[in-house]
């Protein structure tokens, strides 16, 4: 993925200031809870100008402008600027002037260097989520469809029914498919949301090499924050290997028949994440899924307009405390439908949504599982 360095954008920051309407306040989950104007996408543009132009220095405050956001893309849907692009270089600009990231993002660097993961745990940890599934390991030329399970699940226990649940539907639906345990990369989703870019393409590089070697032709994820990236990556990179969100596999099986589902009663809506919906235009696959399972019913924000959770772009770890409280935020929303669980695809959203009490979480594929198991008994 090739970025843009924060000066490419002068122009555009030029057009913010000019403009000045502030349309990216009204769904920006940061400025709608702390109400800083500096933290909004407005506020931040002037920041960038006035650094680029030379009228202040790089100070905290300007440290905390560039990473108090979420990059959820709320504001770039009421703004022609390419607004998370901005921040994307405000933060590589702030890195290259020997800013040193917030200690805590500096450390997912460390980590993924280190391990192929952002969590520092082992390489093996990639693994445990296979015992007992009986899945083949790609290997050179054997297989065509590759599922890329994704650090983030493969590594945290109690998200690893997610991913056996999502290798048991692709089973379902015929999929013939390989994984590559523990020698799966990072995609580095992580890395470029911090602002290592540098980091960040040479480890596409040398993924999209590992995929070309393997002879994947396709890649089916289910990780919003790997589909968007290596989508992205492949893109940047020129590579034809296909890349496919878990649901768009699904959604239609489901919606033919192939895959029978039974319908529950329960009252359920649906979260989408940032990296899915808003940024990966995957809004309608995941809505026809608990259709089929549920009682479905919307939040007030959803599709475009959904509120981020707070996980995402280091938010969680730089801001917790900012991070929780849209979380919650978002839990009192999916309240408010009268829905008892609240359903969603990302194991960033799923953690952090998970850590408010007061409703069910609930994975759509273990939703999708249970629903297709439902369907056999009488
Ligand atoms: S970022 Fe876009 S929406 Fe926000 S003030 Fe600038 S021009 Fe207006
Ligand atoms: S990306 Fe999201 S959190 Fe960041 S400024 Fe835009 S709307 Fe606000």
């Amino acid at each position: 993925m090739t970025t843009a360095d924060l000066e490419e954008f002068e122009d555009e920051l030029e057009t913010c200031f000019g403009t000045s309407c502030g349309f990216c306040e009204r769904g920006c989950p940061v400025y709608q809870a702390l109400k800083v104007r500096t933290l909004s996408m407005k506020g931040r543009n002037r920041t960038m100008l006035g650094l680029l132009k030379k009228r202040f220095e790089i100070t905290p405050s300007v440290v905390q402008a560039a990473f108090e956001c979420t990059l959820c893309g709320n504001c770039d849907r009421w703004c022609a600027l390419k607004n998370t692009d901005h921040t994307r270089a405000f933060r590589e600009y702030l890195l290259k002037h020997g800013v040193e990231p917030m200690k805590e993002h500096s450390s997912l660097l460390a980590s993924v260097k280190n391990y192929g993961n952002p969590w520092f745990q082992p390489r093996s940890a990639r693994n445990k989520w296979l015992k007992g599934q009986d899945i083949p390991k790609a290997a050179p030329g054997k297989q065509e469809v590759l599922f890329f399970a994704g650090c983030t699940s493969a590594v945290m226990k109690p998200l690893v029914p997610s991913l056996v649940a999502s290798a048991k539907l692709l089973r379902r639906a015929n999929v013939n498919f390989a994984v590559m345990g523990q020698d799966e990369p990072c995609c580095g989703s992580t890395l470029l949301r911090v602002g290592q870019t540098e980091a960040f393409e040479m480890l596409e590089k040398e993924n999209f090499d590992k995929f070309e070697a393997l002879g994947v032709k396709k890649i089916v994820t289910a990780c919003p924050g790997c589909y968007t990236t290596l989508r992205k990556s492949a893109e940047s990179l020129g590579s034809e290997i296909e890349i496919v969100h878990i649901t768009q596999e699904l959604a239609e099986l489901v919606k033919g028949g192939d895959l029978k589902v039974k319908r529950s009663s329960e009252k359920m809506t649906y979260h989408d994440p940032c990296h899915l919906g808003r940024l990966g235009g995957i809004l309608d696959e995941p809505r026809e899924i608990v259709g089929a399972a549920s009682d479905f019913i919307e939040m007030p924000n959803h599709g475009y307009e959904s509120r981020c959770c707070g996980a995402g772009a280091g938010l969680q770890s730089a801001f917790p405390k900012l991070s929780r409280e849209l979380a919650s935020k978002k839990i009192e929303e999916a309240k408010s439908t009268g829905a008892t669980t609240l359903v969603t695809c990302c194991p960033f959203c799923e953690t952090q949504l998970r850590t408010v009490p007061g409703m069910r979480v609930v994975d759509l594929m273990e939703l999708l599982l249970k629903a297709t198991e439902d369907s056999n008994k009488p």
